[in-house]
């Protein structure tokens, strides 16, 4: 079962398609550095506007 969910990252609001905790590898490894900004660079995503 794929259900969508949304990204684990804090910084985050995707929601990821393929079962995983992260939309992609980025929110994944920065989890380790506990960035509160997304890098996910998916153009949807609440992280790229708080960067501006
Ligand atoms: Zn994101
Ligand atoms: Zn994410």
């Amino acid at each position: 079962m794929n259900q969508p969910k949304q990204c684990k990252h804090s910084g985050c609001n995707c929601m990821t398609t393929d079962g995983k905790d992260y939309c992609s590898d980025r929110c994944r490894d920065s989890k380790k550095m506990t960035e509160l900004i997304c890098q996910c660079n998916h153009p949807a995503c609440k992280g790229e506007a708080l960067k501006a």
